[in-house]
């Protein structure tokens, strides 16, 4: 799998690449915005890992011209202080975030979790009828949810803001992402309506919001579906 690092930090981009190339990745590395977009279209890697801190053209710019020119998962790397930053950049279209300092085992399996990941358009129409993941599934066509195999009842914004989350699992969708898709131009102007639906679709899904198996809360920026785990022992 071929990445496109791009990090101004000379150090910093070393230590990555030689990190990320023992875990079997084939790197390449730009230290700016302007050569970022040259390599992508040069080499057309299958995943960005793109710093948002860059001198000239921006890190949202690059993911911005990345997602209008492509589908491959954009991973952003960002400081703890940067959360309007990280929210921006997964509603211009990034997959994921990982906060600097990190743990290059982590950051690796994120990479390797956005890469499993079918490519799914985030605007526009779920192109899935029938979405199943883990032990929910969704039918938009009889617009009915199953949870291990019993109809659950939901509201019609329940529905679509579980369509929404569903049809991204194991991306982070910031909270102005959702409200945009599941309300459209008539955004609520209570903030909390989307933790209200949030947390009526976890009660109807037997979710538990302190420990949620289903829908992660991302602090500050938003909502995560997790993905279903690959299993790994059959069961007996
Ligand atoms: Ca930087």
């Amino acid at each position: 799998m071929s990445v496109l690092v791009v990090e101004d930090e000379p150090a910093y981009a070393e230590a990555l690449a030689a990190g990320l190339s023992q875990e079997g990745f084939e790197i390449a590395v730009a230290a700016t915005g302007e050569e970022a977009i040259r390599r992508f279209a040069e080499r057309r890697p299958d995943l960005v890992l793109l710093d948002l801190v860059l001198p000239g053209m921006s890190g949202l710019d690059v993911c911005r011209w990345v997602r209008n020119h492509s589908s491959v998962p954009v991973i952003v790397v960002t400081a703890r202080t940067d959360e309007m930053d990280t929210v921006v950049a997964l509603e211009v279209g990034a997959d994921d975030y990982v906060t600097k300092p990190f743990r290059l085992r982590e950051l690796a399996a994120r990479m390797r979790a956005a890469l499993r990941r079918a490519p799914v358009p985030l605007r526009g129409a779920p192109a899935l009828e029938t979405i199943v993941v883990g032990r929910v599934a969704l039918d938009a066509q009889r617009h009915a949810v199953d949870l291990d195999g019993e109809p659950v009842d939901l509201s019609l914004k329940e529905f679509q803001l579980l369509e929404v989350l569903l049809a991204n699992a194991g991306r982070v969708l910031a909270r102005g992402t959702l409200l945009e898709r599941v309300w459209g131009i008539d955004v609520p102007s209570n903030p909390k309506t989307l933790d209200v639906h949030i947390g009526r679709l976890r009660a109807k899904l037997s979710d538990d919001a302190s420990s949620p198996s289903l829908i992660e809360t991302v602090r500050g920026i938003g909502y995560r579906f997790r993905p279903a785990e690959p299993s790994t022992t059959p069961p007996t």
